[in-house]
């Protein structure tokens, strides 16, 4: 399975900062240690373009990040630490995104690891989110013509506020988030799809609200591409998620969200997006089954 990643990925935070900038390059060599990925497999984006940012971005926004001229305000919604490498790691994993798209559409499954920034709104970032990746790859997508109507399966804990905010009332585009209700952001744009989980939502209701969703957006929807955030943070040890999720729980949503697709055939992107366990090295455990769960089912399917 190709994916895309880059050493610019890492943009320089103090090691305190309770996000876990090292996951991914640790995703990387622990995928590479398994044989998930090969050095061969592993494609490295350049820097998005403006024009390709401002699909989604205002200009004023999307440079600001770039030449380091965003107020303090906006960094502190931000919620990292503004730097050069900061500027770089946006637009190499936006451009990482849109890649992997192209990729799965030519593959039938690929990867990015990063991506899923989905907090990212038109004119600021928030909850650790620069730029909206996925809206800018969906609508990227389209432009040149690769497929028209594309899915969006957001399953990170928090809601897709920043995606349904820019893709919500597209036509084209349907976005699903499954996330905590009770749960940052607190002011949800409505997505196509919204499922709200309580507080301490366990693997199997879990489960079956994500299997029901899916089996309404197969009666509404005939998508080309998928784009799948599969955010670690429904795990029962995650610092913000609030659910309680267990390693088997979350392998198996990994497992369902890549049948669904791979059983129509439908080309499907994996993408990050958060999460917070106890230490770097859980976190990127967490984060490579679905990149396993893929290589193991992908063969079927693809
Ligand atoms: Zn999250």
């Amino acid at each position: 399975m190709r994916v895309s990643y880059s050493s610019g990925y890492y943009a320089p935070i103090p090691e305190t900062h309770i996000f876990p900038m090292r996951k991914f390059e640790g995703l990387r060599d622990y995928l590479l240690s398994q044989k998930i990925v090969t050095e061969e497999s592993i494609i490295e984006p350049s820097l998005c373009p403006f024009e390709d940012l401002e699909l989604v971005h205002t200009p004023r926004y999307s440079r600001g990040v770039w030449t380091g001229s965003l107020s303090q305000k906006e960094i502190r919604r931000l919620g990292l630490p503004w730097s050069r490498g900061l500027g770089i790691r946006s637009r190499l994993a936006v451009q990482g995104t849109i890649n992997a798209a192209k990729m799965a559409l030519e593959d039938g499954i690929s990867g990015n690891l990063a991506g899923g920034t989905h907090h990212a709104m038109p004119s600021h970032g928030e909850g650790f989110c620069v730029y909206n990746d996925v809206s800018i790859a969906a609508l990227k997508i389209r432009q040149l013509g690769l497929a028209n109507k594309i899915l969006i399966i957001d399953c990170d804990v928090h809601q897709g506020n920043g995606t349904a905010a820019i893709l919500g009332d597209h036509p084209d585009v349907y976005t699903f988030s499954m996330h905590g209700e009770r749960n940052y952001p607190f002011i949800k744009p409505p997505s196509t799809l919204d499922i709200p989980l309580a507080d301490g939502t366990k693997d199997q209701s879990y489960l079956r609200e994500l299997e029901l969703a899916l089996s309404k957006i197969t009666s509404e929807f005939t998508p080309e591409l998928v784009f799948y955030l599969a955010g670690i943070d429904p795990l029962e040890t995650d610092h913000f998620g609030r659910l309680a999720l267990t390693l088997n729980g979350l392998k198996s949503r990994e497992e369902m969200v890549i049948r669904w697709a791979g059983e129509q055939n439908i080309p499907l992107v994996l993408l990050l997006s958060g999460g917070y366990a106890p230490t770097v090295k859980d976190t990127v455990l967490a984060h490579s089954i679905v990149f396993e769960r893929a290589t193991v089912l992908a063969a079927r399917f693809y």
